[in-house]
């Protein structure tokens, strides 16, 4: 353990935070108890996502699906759709599912123990602490990505371990507002202690703070190495019938789980992007196909793996009825397509159909 001195922090911390949180949909006001769905669906729409794009997802969501019963209720694809534009859609599978269980299992309420909590889908270390913290009171700890930067400013340390990171923290959380000192922690990395130009004088913490003693503020923690990032290329078939579009559902796990697209699979090293669009129509729709044209390609940019997207316009063989299709596969209607879940790269594959 370090020799920060927690408390005294701690009471910095608070009082700045009182003075300064933000205003947020999900946040329960001073003296407000907050709602365990609430704070648990926030919790999962932020990650990896900024404030300004969730705040109106939030409120869309909440209309949708008000409370924990109404979302267990709902189809998958309703909920895909619901969540489309906000990318990660395994924080929205899992959270439909942990959902479920809740409902199931748990009688509709929200487990109030971390290790109960942290056996449901979706859920881990963190989101475990933040919602027990916000929404029980319970002296659970969180580092995200803001808290990790503050406390390694702190210490002036480049490189902090994890366990001395959850350490820390839950020296902070360990008081008798967990949930606003998490809150607090992390409002201060977000608005203060921004990853450059820190606010420094603005800051409660700056006469304990290492980094700033030392001027090496901007230079902590320093930056990870970047995994390596894959690349893939995709053949996608476009084929057009009566009006209508075929497309397939992805299987429910995996990457883009449950979404619409239109057939398409990786390329292979021993094919070319038109054969491979012309396998995914095999693959996935028990169709052939002849390739008519080439659209421009859709780049997109996923946490592990950059797509290029080679879309092609393909006659397919033979004239199929719809019955005829497998389970996963439909003609849709651009208007149908609208109320489907689908990527965004497939929606700039759209938008190039209807130009
Ligand atoms: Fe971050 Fe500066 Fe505050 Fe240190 S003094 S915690 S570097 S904002």
């Amino acid at each position: 353990m370090t020799d920060l001195p927690v408390r005294r922090l701690r009471k910095r911390l608070l009082d700045w935070y009182d003075a300064h949180r933000r205003d947020l949909p999900w946040r329960a006001g001073p003296g407000e108890s907050a709602d365990p769905y609430q704070v648990w669906l926030s919790e999962i729409m932020l990650q990896q996502t900024r404030v300004d794009t969730v705040r109106p997802y939030f409120q869309a969501w909440l209309e949708r699906f008000p409370t924990l019963e109404a979302l267990a209720e709902a189809d998958l694809d309703d909920v895909l759709k619901s969540w489309e534009g906000l990318g990660y859609y395994s924080r929205a599978r899992n959270f439909h599912r942990a959902v479920r269980e809740v409902v199931a299992d748990y009688g509709g309420t929200v487990p109030d123990d971390a290790t109960t909590f942290r056996s449901l889908p979706g859920v881990g270390r963190y989101t475990a602490g933040a919602v027990m913290s916000i929404a029980f009171g319970l002296r659970e700890a969180v580092v995200d990505g803001n808290v990790r930067r503050v406390f390694a400013r702190l210490l002036d340390d480049p490189a902090p371990a994890d366990g001395l990171l959850w350490e820390i923290a839950g020296a902070f959380a360990d008081s008798d507002r967990p949930g606003d000192v998490n809150q607090a922690l992390m409002e201060l990395g977000a608005m203060v202690c921004t990853p450059r130009g820190p606010e420094c004088r603005l800051c409660p913490l700056h006469r304990e703070c290492a980094a700033f003693a030392a001027g090496t503020q901007n230079e902590r923690p320093a930056p990870r190495r970047k995994a390596t990032v894959a690349k893939e290329e995709h053949g996608v078939a476009i084929v057009q019938r009566a009006g209508a579009f075929l497309v397939t559902q992805r299987p429910e796990s995996g990457r883009l789980g449950g979404m619409w697209e239109f057939p398409g699979v990786a390329r292979r090293d021993d094919e070319s992007a038109e054969e491979a669009a012309v396998r995914a129509l095999g693959e996935k729709a028990g169709l052939s196909g002849v390739v008519r044209h080439e659209y421009e390609v859709v780049r997109h940019v996923f946490s592990h793996v950059v797509v290029r997207y080679l879309p092609f316009r393909v006659d397919a063989e033979p004239n199929h009825a719809a019955a005829d299709l497998p389970e996963r596969a439909r003609w849709a209607t651009r208007r149908e397509i609208g109320d489907l879940a689908l990527p965004a790269a497939q929606h700039r594959i759209l938008a190039q159909l209807e130009s």
